[in-house]
């Protein structure tokens, strides 16, 4: 166990992860309460998940113009997009615009993984120790190392024995990747998978597909931002910030009060084609109720279903594509550009592998029960161990000895998704019991970032030194959190990451609060005007 000794650098403040999260809670600390703030990243630089995700279509299902941060009306009319869904490239060009503006390198420590802390209660202090074994101590530590970050890479028989080239989405190399000439195969197909694949198909001489479960996904029909749109926008950023408030996704649009199923046919047929043509989305929102009733949400899913058929050439594969398992909405659906079209070009083959299992990976590909495959490269779209993954790879010690990895032995266990009894002073942004992935993540992360900002503040103005949750209060909000999901259709998917399902020997427990980011934020308000109702303080 770490001791704290002399050697070590005194912080006030220790945030891990430089993503959007990590940017916004240094900015915070530093600029808003002036705490000596240190800010530990892996990566070589700024940008989390966009850091990470550099595979061939990488882009964000959130439109630009509210995918990015609202705290400041100079970066909000400084920065211009030019897209409507950014990609990773740009994203990643403004994260850096935004460090860079506001001065934050100094702060950021790069290439430091964290691999322990330890909470010293005799002190009231952290100590978080890097892989190469630099000590940091602070009073405070924020875990911003995001919920979709620690990368899910199936261990399939034989992985290791593949002299080909072998990626993962999640961790894509910084060099180009060629494709030409090469055949290539795609394990998974989720948000990443589907943008990856009709990229991959131009180039490769081969691509095959070896898809598990069929996944929705809607056209996300990008295009470039005019000037019109973008000046609108920078003159009405406080329209758009309201908007994004009061939705329960974050985005600045609300579904409509009506019934999929009450709608007569051929009105909810004009509905949803109209949505289908702009894409995005939105289309999920065309009505009211696709996540609480199951007749309402067969009809969307079906709709779907009828236009795969439609777009896809060859019987076969059209009926792998579209042999949905679950409602539509309940895994996290995708938004692509051609994927369902790019199965008509001769290249590109698509196995069920859920008819015809991948049984190992061999020197030169890969063997389902059926078939033996020759292949140059091998791509995991395999996802990521969400919202615990990253945060149980570090070895969270708290008081008196207890693993974090220990508590949450069922399942992860917070109060309001912010902290953990026994873990005092330990905060995370977006942890599971918040809204976090079923949200526009920018409009989440502010909310959580500027609580925890206030919640410190407060502290200081007190003359506080410790908080950590009340246990029944922790106990009382997981009842909440999985009270909320019961009156929605979510349950009914069994495989979702959401449920931890993807990852063999996790505890499966719904883990983000559905209940949305607007009732979440006025349950943090209230926590916080009643002087934080559930937090135990001390001096
Ligand atoms: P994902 O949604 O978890 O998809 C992983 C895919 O790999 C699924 O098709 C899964 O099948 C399959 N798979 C997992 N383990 C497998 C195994 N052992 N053998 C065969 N197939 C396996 O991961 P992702 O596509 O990286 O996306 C994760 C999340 O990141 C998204 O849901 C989204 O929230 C975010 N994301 C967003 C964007 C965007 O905004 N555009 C882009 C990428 C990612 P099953 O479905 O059967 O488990």
């Amino acid at each position: 166990m770490s001791s704290i000794n002399n050697s070590e650098t005194f912080y006030d403040a220790i945030v891990i992860g430089a993503g959007f999260s990590g940017i916004q809670q240094l900015h915070f600390l530093r600029d808003k309460l002036g705490l000596k703030t240190l800010l530990l990243e892996a990566g070589e630089a700024v940008g989390g998940t966009w850091y990470w995700n550099r595979y061939p279509g990488a882009r964000c299902d959130s439109e630009s113009h509210t995918y990015c941060f609202y705290f400041s009306e100079q970066i909000l009319k400084e920065w211009s997009w030019s897209q409507k869904y950014p990609g990773q490239e740009e994203i990643l060009s403004y994260l850096n615009f935004v460090t860079d503006k506001l001065e934050l390198r100094p702060n950021i420590l790069f290439r430091t993984r964290v691999a322990e802390m330890n909470y010293f209660q005799s002190q009231n202090r952290w100590v978080v120790k890097s892989t190469k074994g630099e000590k940091f101590s602070a009073s405070y530590v924020i875990s911003a190392v995001g919920c979709l970050s620690s990368a899910n890479s199936p261990n399939i028989k034989g992985r290791d024995n593949f002299q080909g080239e072998l990626y993962h989405t999640g961790q894509w190399p910084h060099e180009k990747v060629d494709f030409k000439n090469k055949k290539v195969a795609v394990i998974g197909t989720g948000s990443s998978g589907i943008q990856a694949v009709p990229l991959i198909a131009k180039s490769a001489k081969e691509l095959t597909v070896f898809q598990r479960t069929p996944n929705f996904s809607v056209p996300a029909r990008n295009a470039d931002l005019s000037k019109e749109f973008l000046s609108q926008f920078k003159s009405k950023t406080s329209y758009y910030r309201e908007k994004m408030k009061a939705a329960r996704h974050g985005h600045p649009w609300q579904a409509p009060d009506i019934s999929v199923r009450e709608t007569l046919s051929t009105e909810r047929e004009e509905i949803l084609e109209e949505a289908w043509s702009k894409g995005g989305l939105r289309f999920r929102e065309s009505f009211g109720d696709t996540l609480t009733d199951l007749e309402s949400n067969k009809l969307m899913s079906d709709f779907i279903k009828r236009k795969i058929l439609e777009i896809v050439k060859d019987p076969n594969k059209a009926k792998i594509l579209s042999n949905f398992d679950h409602p539509f909405g309940t895994k996290r659906p995708a938004l692509d550009t051609d994927y369902f079209e790019t199965f008509n070009k001769k290249n590109v083959n698509l196995i069920d592998i859920r008819q015809d299992p991948i049984q190992e990976i061999t020197n030169v590909g890969l063997e389902t029960e059926s078939q033996k495959f020759d292949f140059d490269m091998i791509i995991f779209a395999t996802g990521f161990d969400a919202l615990t993954g990253s945060l149980l790879k570090m070895e969270i010690i708290g008081e008196g000895g207890r693993r974090l990895a220990d508590d949450w032995k069922d399942g992860p266990r917070t109060y309001l998704g912010l902290q953990v009894a026994g873990f005092p002073n330990f905060f995370i942004v977006t942890g599971p019991g918040s809204p976090s992935v079923l949200t526009n993540m920018p409009q989440a992360i502010d909310q959580n970032v500027s609580w925890i900002t206030d919640c410190i503040s407060y502290m200081k103005e007190n003359n506080f030194s410790k908080i950590e949750p009340k246990k029944e209060f922790m106990s009382d909000w997981m009842e909440q959190v999985q009270k909320a999901v019961e009156g929605t259709l979510f349950p009914i998917a069994k495989h979702s990451w959401y449920l931890g399902a993807n990852i063999p020997g996790k505890p499966q427990v719904f883990m983000p609060y559905v209940g949305g980011l607007n009732q979440y934020r006025k349950i943090c308000d209230d926590v916080a005007a009643t002087g934080y109702n559930g937090f135990q303080f001390s001096t």
